[in-house]
């Protein structure tokens, strides 16, 4: 019996046009092709000899079912779906219902997919460039994902500053998701974020609304609609929405001269193995501010500030050093620490304890700092960089996580009595 192909077969968001020359060769080689109703409709005159088999929206894994059966029979099957059939598509049920069904690569079925441009890519096209810079996904329907998942890519997606693209943002049904979205964006960006809403991006019904992150569910938001949230930095000029991948701050005005420190084809002074050298330059001219602001005002980890100041090597930041403390040199370290205070948080509550003549106990387990009848222990796991940092008279140690992140600060005062903090 002649071999069955499946054809994944992203369209585009709806014009022939923007269809790619491929999908329409899959479309002309298939015997059947299975959509949704609308998709049909959008490839109707690519349409001869074709069975057409169309499917409701709540039809997916029929569809899936379906295209195997036919591909079983030696049939060619084109499945199609609107933009990119991997994105929010078809292409992984019908792989994760196939390989249910036995199917191997290998078993005689030919599956191909076939990409298409996607909603993010199409609807960034009307507005200008939105996507300019690092961008990423969310889609906020909760049929098959829970809102605590869908809640947390929102926050992590918005504190990251990237650009974000709302796929299935609003349904007849699911009219709340959008503004619980909104409240969480809001925490981290400014109600003036750019904002475009594209509903039927490349189709009759065709529109563009420009917006902000504040005002944007005032507006009318569908399922066939995909929302664009600009980062920190993008702008609308003109009724264009940009979001700047960084020329201006490399380049002089945009022209082919370079800023001073920076140099064509090369990585930033910034970039992965230039940007220490460049917080330790901001300590030498700032030699009055603190680590943690530092840490602050180049939005990085404690950690980082601290390894970037223990890496000075021959060019030493003026009354500042700070040096990586092995794990097991911590006991003797601080012997003589007369008076430790500790400050303790738990939930909104926090307050200090006072220990006297506390010692360091170091376990298998845990760093543990002991004084009479109290003790405070982390365990030992979670310290991935112990550093003794000196500026002026003053010591602290911190214990940062692998992220850099502080969990325990001990300062040293001039009494020699110590005052630990937490992060
Ligand atoms: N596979 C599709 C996405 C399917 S999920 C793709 O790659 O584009 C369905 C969602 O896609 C819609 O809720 C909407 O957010 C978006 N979408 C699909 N086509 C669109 C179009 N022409 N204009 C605007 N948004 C579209």
């Amino acid at each position: 019996m002649k071999a069955g192909k499946i054809y994944l077969v992203g369209l585009g968001p709806g014009a022939e046009a923007h269809m790619t020359a491929r999908a329409r060769e899959a479309i002309a080689d298939a015997d059947v092709v299975i959509g949704y109703t609308t998709y049909i409709r959008l490839v109707q005159p690519l349409l001869s000899h074709q069975q057409v088999v169309k499917k409701g929206m709540a039809e997916e894994l029929d569809r899936c079912e379906e295209a195997i059966v036919f591909a079983k029979q030696g049939k060619k099957v084109a499945l199609i779906s609107s933009g990119d059939v991997g994105i929010y598509g078809m292409a992984g049920p019908t792989y994760e219902v196939l390989f249910k069904s036995g199917w191997s690569p290998d078993s005689g079925i030919a599956v191909e997919v076939v990409p298409g441009c996607t909603a993010l890519s199409s609807c960034a096209s009307l507005v200008g460039a939105p996507l300019g810079h690092d961008f990423c996904s969310i889609s906020l329907s909760d049929l098959l994902t829970p809102w605590p998942v869908i809640a947390k890519r929102l926050n992590a997606a918005a504190c990251s500053d990237f650009v974000i693209a709302l796929y299935n943002p609003k349904s007849g049904r699911r009219t709340e998701q959008i503004v619980a979205a909104q409240k969480i964006l809001l925490h981290h960006r400014s109600g003036k974020t750019p904002v475009a809403i594209v509903k039927s991006a490349y189709r009759p019904r065709q529109s563009v609304v420009m917006t902000t992150l504040k005002k944007m569910v005032d507006e009318e938001i569908g399922m066939l609609s995909t929302v664009l949230i600009g980062n920190g930095e993008t702008f609308v000029k003109e009724g264009i929405m940009i979001t700047p991948r960084g020329y201006a701050d490399k380049y002089v005005d945009f022209t082919k001269e370079i800023k001073e420190g920076e140099q064509a084809g090369h990585s930033l002074s910034m970039g992965l193995t230039g940007w220490h050298e460049i917080v330790r330059e901001h300590l030498r001219l700032h030699p009055k501010q603190s680590m943690q602001i530092t840490s602050e005002r180049f939005d990085v980890p404690m950690g980082e500030v601290l390894k970037a100041v223990s890496e000075a090597g021959d060019r030493p930041i003026p009354g500042r050093t700070v040096e990586r403390i092995k794990r097991k040199a911590l006991p003797g370290l601080l012997i003589t620490m007369k008076q430790v205070r500790i400050r303790w948080v738990a939930g909104a509550a926090e307050g200090t304890i006072t220990l006297q003549d506390a010692t360091w106990a170091v376990s298998e387990s845990e760093v543990q700092l002991v004084g009479p009848g109290t003790s405070v222990a982390l365990p030992i796991d979670s310290i991935k960089g112990i550093w003794l940092s000196r500026s002026g008279s003053g010591k602290t140690l911190f214990m940062t996580d692998r992220f850099g992140a502080v969990l325990l600060r001990v300062q040293v005062t001039a009494q020699s009595a110590l005052r630990v903090a937490g992060p």
